[in-house]
């Protein structure tokens, strides 16, 4: 269960295993401690006097990835494959939502079992990790996608960058969101096509504050925008129209409910989970 720490550090094993440093860089081994990294990612940036390497951290881009997985299915392991393979992203933070502000019914199974099941499901897919960041808070307030981007933004490193990863039927229920203006622009945004959802009225989602234009980044087939909020600050909407994918949780949880067998859209280990902690049967979860 990890923090975007645990992203960067994973990231970093790779560059320490070929023989990079241990150590060194923009961090002192106390602040690296403090912050959670233990091996930062680094780049030769050139040679000092005397002729020994100059290393610098590696900006890391980094997805979250949040959602009520109840339970976490092939969709949605889709969506942040394609995401790291076409945005290009790091790794992609998977955080289960304690409460979510805009979805009338609570999820049926619990935090801590949804919590399970995302490790499973992620489970020996790179750079893909857990975190419990939008786990339920003690004061009962729903974990507001605003709050928790804020505090992703100050865990990591000044010149990281923060992407938050949706389907297209999140995002077209975007200016319903709490403070969705401020959102829009405290990080960059990946919304990737859903079955039954219309890519192409993302930008009639947006607040009337926000404006749009295409930006210039060529990114294969897919659209990149630019978003701009009051006070001109920016950020960028990456649109991922290849993804087809018709796995839904409410059509998982339903056919659960109604005895059939096997699910080609859920990983073994989680359809094993639920069957053992009897999940989703009488519409009722732990
Ligand atoms: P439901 O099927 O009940 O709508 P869900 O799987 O969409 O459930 P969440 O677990 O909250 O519900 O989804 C997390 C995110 O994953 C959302 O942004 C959603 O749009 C996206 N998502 C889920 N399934 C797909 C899919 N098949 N294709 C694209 N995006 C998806």
């Amino acid at each position: 269960m990890m923090g975007p720490a645990c992203v960067r550090s994973s990231m970093a094993a790779r560059a320490v295993r070929s023989g990079r440093p241990r150590g060194e860089g923009r961090f002192a081994p106390r602040e690296m401690a403090a912050s959670g990294l233990t091996t930062p990612h680094y780049t030769t940036t050139g040679r000092g006097r005397g002729g020994q390497a100059r290393y610098a951290q590696k900006a890391m881009r980094i997805g979250f990835f949040g959602g009520s997985f109840d339970p976490p299915h092939r969709g949605h392991i889709a969506l942040a494959r394609l995401a790291m393979e076409s945005v290009p992203l790091d790794g992609v933070l998977f955080a289960p939502v304690g409460v979510q502000p805009l979805k009338r019914d609570r999820p049926q199974a619990s935090f801590v079992d949804r919590l399970a099941m995302t490790e499973l499901a992620i489970a020996g897919e790179p750079g893909m990790e857990l975190s419990q960041i939008d786990a339920p808070r003690g004061d009962g307030r729903p974990n507001y996608t605003i709050d928790t981007v804020r505090a992703l933004s100050t865990s990591l490193a000044a010149n990281d960058e923060l992407f938050c990863l949706m389907g297209a039927d999140s995002f077209l229920s975007i200016a319903k969101w709490y403070r969705a203006a401020d959102l829009l622009v405290a990080c960059d945004f990946v919304v990737a096509a859903r079955p039954g959802f219309d890519l192409g009225r993302i930008t009639s989602a947006l607040p009337a504050s926000i404006s749009v234009a295409s930006c210039d980044e060529a990114r294969g087939d897919n659209l990149v925008l630019c978003l701009w909020g009051a006070g001109h600050r920016e950020s960028r909407l990456y649109l991922l129209p290849h993804l087809q994918e018709s796995a839904s949780a409410t059509g998982i949880r339903q056919s659960l409910q109604d005895g059939m067998g096997p699910r080609w859209d859920l990983a073994p280990a989680v359809a094993a989970y639920i069957a053992e902690h009897s999940l989703y049967h009488d519409g009722g979860g732990s």
